[in-house]
Formats: C-alpha cells, sequence, structure tokens
C-alpha cells in the first residue's frame, strides 16, 4: 500500500495554470481527505473554473443577469485617478462631479450622482428626502425587482411611510390628490417602471406629466436607463422593440424632479444606480449618510464616464450593448452561414448537426417583459451545451425541444471564431464518443483525422 503524497508535494504537482499556491493547497487538502488524489488536477481545474471569466453569451438574452447584465470592458493600466482631487484648485473635490456632470448633460438633468446600483439608489432617495414622511406609491407599482428587492420593503428600509394609492389595475390623479390632502407631511410621489411585468385589461395609470402638477416632488424609477428615446447616438431609428420604454430625458423633460435608474440595463453600462434631476434633490441625497456606504468605485466611475462620453458623441457603434441591440438581422444570418461552413470544413458529415437558423433574442435584465427581438443564430441536434460550457472561454447556449440554440446577436463577431472552433469540437467529440446522438451518421474517424476530433 502506497501511502498518500504529502499535500504540499501534491500541491505542487498540480497542473492548473493561473491557480496560486495557497488553493493549489486547499485543492490538495480535500483531494486527500476525500482519498480522490489520482482526481487532484481535475478538482483544480474545477476551483479554477469557479473564477470570474469572461464568457461567450449565445443566449440571445442582450441583459443577462447571471453574465453581469451589459457587456463591459475594463482595461486600464494601473494608475492612480483624480477621483477627489479638484486638479484646478489641488483641493480635495468629489467623486461624483466629473462622471454626474456628464451624466446629467446626456439626460438633461440639473444635476446628477452615482451610487452602486439602483436598488441604492431608491433606498438613498427615500432615506434622503422621505424619511419620516410620506410617499405615495400606486398599488400597481408595489414590485418586486429579482433579487428581492421588493418597494415595500426598501421603502421600510428607508424610514419613509408607504402611503399606498389606487387599486392593483387603476390608478387616478384623483387617488394621488387624496393621499396629497389627507397625508399630513407627504414628501413624494414615486412611480416605479413595471419593468418585469405587464398588466392588461382594465387599467388605467398616471403619467409623469399629471403626476406633476400635484405639486408634490416626483421622483421616477425608470429602472431600464434608457437616456433618450430618440437614441440619438445610433445611425438609424430608435429599435420599435424600445417604443414604450420610458427614458430618463424624457421623463425629465415631462415634469419628474428626480429619476433613478440601472447603470448595466439599457444604459450599457457597468453596475450602478443614478440619480438624475434637480440640483438641490440630489445634493440633499449626496448629503445623506448612506450615500457614503453606496458610494461607487474609480472602476466603476472610470467605466461609466467613457460610456457617458460614447453618448455624448452619439457613439453609439462603441458602446457594446447598442452594437448587438442594433446589429440587422442579414448580417447575423451571414455569420451564421459561415460559421456552418467552417465547422463543416473541420468535421465532415458531423456538420449535418448544425444548421443557421432565425431565433429570437429578449432585452432580459428585468426588462421589457413581453418583447422579442428578431435575430439569427444556429441550431444544433442534441443537447450541447455541456461541452460548450466546458471550454474556454465557456459559450453558454440554451436548449429547446431537443436543440442546442446559439443566437448570434449577442456574440460579438470577433469570437465567431471561438464558436468554430468550439462546435468543431462538439460535433467531433459527441460524433466519437455517441454514434447515436443526433442526426449524424459518420463516425469519430471523420472528426479526429482531421484533428478536430477529441480534444485534450
Ligand atoms: C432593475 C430595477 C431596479 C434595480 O436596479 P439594480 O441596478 O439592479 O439595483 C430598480 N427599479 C426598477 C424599476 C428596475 O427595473
Amino acid at each position: 500500500m502506497s501511502r498518500p503524497p504529502s499535500v504540499d508535494q501534491l500541491a505542487r504537482s498540480i497542473e492548473a495554470d493561473g491557480l496560486p499556491h495557497p488553493l493549489r493547497v486547499e485543492v490538495a487538502r480535500r483531494a486527500i481527505a476525500d482519498g480522490r488524489v489520482d482526481d487532484a488536477d481535475d478538482l483544480a481545474r474545477a476551483r479554477r473554473r469557479r473564477l470570474l471569466t469572461p464568457v461567450i453569451n449565445a443566449t440571445g438574452v442582450l441583459l443577462h443577469t447571471n453574465m453581469g447584465r451589459a457587456p463591459l470592458g475594463v482595461t486600464t493600466e494601473p494608475s492612480f485617478t483624480n477621483l477627489e482631487l479638484d486638479l484646478a484648485t489641488g483641493k480635495r473635490g468629489s467623486r461624483q462631479h466629473a462622471v454626474g456632470d456628464l451624466l446629467a448633460t446626456a439626460c438633461g438633468a440639473e444635476a446628477a450622482m452615482v451610487v452602486n446600483n439602483c436598488a441604492g439608489a431608491v433606498l438613498l432617495t427615500l432615506a434622503a428626502l422621505g424619511a419620516g414622511r410620506g410617499v405615495a406609491v400606486s398599488r400597481g407599482e408595489l414590485v418586486e425587482i429579482g433579487g428581492g428587492f421588493r418597494i415595500p420593503d426598501v421603502m421600510n428600509q428607508s424610514g419613509a411611510r408607504l402611503v399606498e394609492v389606487g387599486t392593483t389595475n387603476r390608478s387616478r390623479l384623483d387617488d394621488y390628490a387624496r393621499a396629497r390632502d389627507t397625508d399630513d407631511d407627504l414628501a413624494m410621489v414615486l412611480k416605479v417602471h413595471r419593468s418585469n411585468y405587464t398588466i392588461v385589461g382594465f387599467t388605467e395609470e398616471v403619467e409623469v406629466d399629471r403626476l406633476a402638477t400635484l405639486g408634490v416632488p416626483v421622483v421616477a424609477d425608470i429602472g431600464s436607463g434608457l437616456l433618450d428615446a430618440a437614441c440619438p447616438w445610433l445611425d438609424g431609428q430608435p429599435p420599435s422593440w424600445l417604443e414604450g420604454e420610458p427614458a430618463a430625458r424624457q421623463t425629465l423633460k415631462a415634469g419628474a424632479d428626480l429619476v433613478l435608474f440601472s447603470g448595466d440595463k439599457l444604459l450599457g453600462g457597468p453596475q450602478a444606480g443614478i440619480i438624475a434631476g434637480r440640483r438641490d434633490l440630489v445634493e440633499q441625497c449626496g448629503r445623506h449618510p448612506l450615500a457614503r456606504a453606496l458610494r461607487p468605485g474609480d472602476l466603476v466611475l472610470l467605466a461609466l464616464q467613457d460610456l457617458t462620453l460614447a453618448y455624448l458623441d452619439r457613439r453609439g457603434h462603441d458602446i457594446p450593448f447598442w452594437r448587438m441591440a442594433s446589429t440587422p438581422v442579414a448580417e447575423l444570418e451571414r455569420r451564421a452561414e459561415a460559421i456552418v461552413a467552417s465547422v463543416g470544413a473541420a468535421v465532415g458529415a458531423a456538420g449535418g448537426r448544425l444548421a443557421s437558423a432565425a431565433t429570437e433574442a429578449v432585452p432580459g435584465g428585468g426588462t421589457l417583459p413581453t418583447v422579442t427581438i428578431p435575430s439569427h443564430g444556429l441550431r444544433v441536434d442534441g443537447d450541447v451545451t455541456e461541452p460548450l460550457r466546458a471550454g474556454d472561454p465557456p459559450i453558454v447556449a440554451r436548449v429547446e425541444e431537443g436543440s442546442t440554440w446559439l443566437d448570434l446577436r449577442t456574440v460579438d463577431p470577433q469570437a465567431d471564431d471561438e464558436l468554430i472552433d468550439a462546435l468543431a469540437r462538439a460535433l467531433g467529440q459527441a460524433d466519437a464518443g455517441d454514434a447515436t446522438t443526433g442526426g449524424a451518421t459518420t463516425d469519430g474517424a471523420t472528426a479526429t483525422t482531421d484533428g478536430t476530433g477529441p480534444a485534450a
């Protein structure tokens, strides 16, 4: 009987690029404890796969919460920034001004500030402007956003008092006026966008322009972060699927005193929450102690600054989200056909399981729940999601009716070569291992003779 190796020996023998020594030690310790010394390399690879890594999103969900919503690139050399330094005076400045001023210009507000996410923006606004006072909300807008964010609970946490208005399906201006007249201290009317559900049938709601006639500050949580309904940063018209989505500029113009929105939904930036509108109210939010707890770091502010500059320059093509959102279907079709041809050339007859196919993408990220976007991609007979996910970079696809679907709208064209390699490997592998899979009648030989068979 051979004795198990020492933890240190095993840790040093583990092959897994990019896994620091202390993590190899953890893996080795566990492998020995579980009697799985021979699996140590696999365990180490599995451990490394739990690190954050770029993935290819082929689901057709443009803003996929599980994949960080909007696609993001942060590549900066290490350096200090003038985060809170006023370069004109050499004195301490505010981290909010650089990006806040840009965002204010971009959506036509007097001022704007940034916090960690839109949930934080709602909490801070309620706490700063409404603590100990009444906040009127329609009963049709007492929403739960994903992740357990519920308006009544947030209201509680902020110290504001919820004043329910109207009914689930119908709220009228009169209902709000009654709340204003009967509550001794109404701080604001809060309008919450029904981001992730719709109410249809016998319904009525009051738009911001009419709420603004009540003589009470109106705060609109629009959630999605569409800056301007006219999308002036795009070459063409706004996509038709955006119709009816509230936009920051138009909501402020209609009379909202503040708008609150996410950084990583339709804005297409990093996780952040933006509070924009009347200067005195934004400043009141900035002075509240919670503002310190919710403040963003320079990575987020830098990413938002780049993004907002692109918006102001009308460079929609430099914003990955808008590139995805506005790609013509014909272009996706061309890419799909080229991928099918390349994979076919690599795996021979096994490529018969792969076809170019029309798809429907969705905005996702808890926005526009009933909207689909015409799109195009690939269909593979059978479920190959696991080998695709196991690749480097991992590719996330979806399964429907026994087929794997890859939507090209959410895939950057630069990743098409990686898609080709991964599909060739997946089809070659499935064939080599399981001759009965899908419609492929040829064998692993096709796949292995040209070097695209089971990968090491
Ligand atoms: C998504 C959403 C939020 C929460 O935004 P996060 O940035 O995810 O915190 C709040 N309100 C509305 C209306 C939303 O759609």
